[in-house]
């Protein structure tokens, strides 16, 4: 796929791959795909903030004043449940002032278009910028959908964070938002018929949740 490497990022180094790999393997155990989720969810998140706006502070060494800097933007985690959960905690260690705003959206399975059933936006001031966060970018309505509601919150910029892509899913986003920075561990082959990556991780969910 031609995609626009002015948006789409996708993180190229050996741990990622090492990573991705034991993600795929379908006799992981749920602890090892949701520590190697988290793992990679950093790594992406690193990429992702390289241009946070940054505000100057000062701090006191044992030995003496000095200027250091903090976040200087309000920043706002988006996790697609359920799969997305899992990209959270690593990421709020890091960060542990962003704040989190579940979105529920699961998929008609026989329409493949996304439905909300549970969304903590709105309401208040919103956050300067959005993470959306979530593994799968397979048929990308679920991620068109989650940033069409930040957008509506007034959230002026929005980034995605994402494990696996199909070409299919970074199209609908990018032709979408084309505002929107995509940031991947991988781009896979395509989607099959049910509307999962091929050769992907399977069901997100039920591979950090509910299996073995
Ligand atoms: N959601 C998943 O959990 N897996 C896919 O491959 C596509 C969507």
């Amino acid at each position: 796929m031609n995609v626009n490497p002015k948006n789409v990022h996708v993180l190229d180094h050996p741990l990622v791959h090492s990573f991705l790999t034991d993600i795929r393997d379908k006799d992981a155990s749920g602890a090892i795909v949701r520590n190697r989720i988290r793992g990679l969810s950093v790594l992406l998140f690193y990429e992702a903030t390289r241009g946070l706006p940054e505000s100057q502070v000062k701090v006191v060494t044992p030995l003496t004043e000095t200027t250091g800097s903090r976040a200087g933007a309000s920043v706002g985690l988006v996790p697609i449940l359920r799969a997305g959960l899992g990209m959270v905690d690593g990421i709020l260690e890091f960060l542990p002032e962003a704040r989190v705003y579940h979105l529920g959206l699961f998929r008609d399975e026989k329409t493949l278009q996304p439905v909300e059933y549970y969304s903590k936006l709105g309401g208040h001031k919103p956050v300067d910028i959005a993470f959306v966060l979530d593994p799968m970018l397979a048929t990308g309505g679920s991620a068109t959908v989650a940033v069409a509601r930040l957008k509506t919150w007034g959230v002026k910029t929005i980034k995605y964070l994402g494990l696996f892509a199909a070409p299919e899913g970074i199209r609908a986003l990018t032709e979408a938002h084309p505002d929107v920075e995509i940031y991947l561990c991988v781009i896979d082959s395509h989607l099959n018929d049910r509307g999962y990556i091929v050769p992907g991780m399977g069901d997100a969910g039920d591979r950090q949740f509910s299996g073995k």
